[in-house]
């Protein structure tokens, strides 16, 4: 879908803005969310119904790209899905066509002008416009861009003892939408040790999702935005971030890792840029003496 309204939001002296890749509505609660309690969920997050699909049977969840302006830097969170790309082992990122470079050009921005690209993590629905196919080729859609990501987290996904039943689709997408990068040389692997890589902005260890998934940091002045990756599927968790998604590889860690990033959000008064909530897919993280609660921006 076309963007129809740019909504910036501004922290400190950083302008970002959401570029739209697709939308699922592929699951049930339940099937995403594994320890789904239908009572508990309508009690605890009454705002349920306007996440889901006009049937009210199906989470929405947003693949996207979050654009930042920053110090004079162009930078991009993930790369959504991308174009083209042969996913048998997952339909729904099959071969797609959508519209999300021309949503970036709408924002006024061509991919040559893009500095960084950051990876919260290696899946098939967050480094997609890394490349894009040009005479039958994978060629790097940001070829000023230096793309940054974890070092473990692309040794996993290149490991053959990890090419499980899992795994299959990761390791198509990192032939054809991460090797190409690594071979341009346009690829900065890092240690994710919550230090600051660019004036401003940190990745920092949230492991649970993938072994070596990270998320990301601006601060500009006082302010501090956090890009969470897939900490999160859906705001409920903000609630009970005892369920984990379907999609987290290690639950357990998992858990561990939202409830960090909750905490940081609180203790940071962090505008928080997730990876999948559906409608803005940016809020706040809101607190009282026992709870906290997930609100939209
Ligand atoms: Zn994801």
């Amino acid at each position: 879908m076309l963007l129809n309204d740019l909504r910036w939001y501004t922290v400190g002296d950083a302008r970002i803005l959401k570029i739209q890749d697709l939308m699922l509505a592929a699951l049930s609660p339940e099937q995403l969310l594994p320890d789904w309690d239908e009572a508990t969920a309508l009690q605890i997050y009454p705002r349920l119904p306007e996440t889901l699909d006009s049937s009210e049977t199906k989470v929405l969840l947003s693949v996207h790209s979050w654009l930042i302006e920053d110090r004079g830097r162009k930078i991009l969170i993930d790369t959504g899905a991308g174009n083209n790309k042969a996913r048998p082992a997952a339909l729904y990122f099959d071969h797609l066509q959508t519209v999300w470079l021309e949503n970036l050009m709408l924002a006024g921005v061509c991919p040559e002008d893009i500095d960084f690209v950051l990876l919260t993590h290696l899946h098939v629905d967050h480094v997609g416009w890394n490349t894009r196919l040009q005479n039958g080729i994978w060629v790097p859609t940001f070829p000023n861009a230096r793309y940054v990501f974890s070092r473990a987290e692309y040794d996993f996904f290149s490991n053959p003892a990890h090419d499980s039943v899992r795994n299959k689709t990761s390791f198509m997408t990192r032939a054809d939408s991460v090797d190409p990068i690594v071979r341009a040389g346009l690829a900065d692997q890092i240690d994710v040790d919550g230090s600051d890589f660019l004036e401003g902005i940190s990745f920092h260890p949230t492991p649970g999702h993938t072994p070596h998934h990270a998320s990301v940091v601006l601060r500009s002045g006082v302010e501090h935005a956090l890009f969470t990756g897939d900490v999160m599927h859906h705001p409920i968790q903000v609630c009970v971030p005892e369920w984990s998604a379907v999609f987290d590889a290690d639950p357990q860690t998992a858990i561990i890792s939202r409830k960090w990033a909750l905490n940081y959000a609180v203790e940071h008064d962090a505008t928080v840029f997730t990876s999948h909530f559906p409608m803005t897919s940016a809020g706040r993280v809101m607190t009282d003496d026992q709870n906290m609660s997930w609100s939209f921006l």
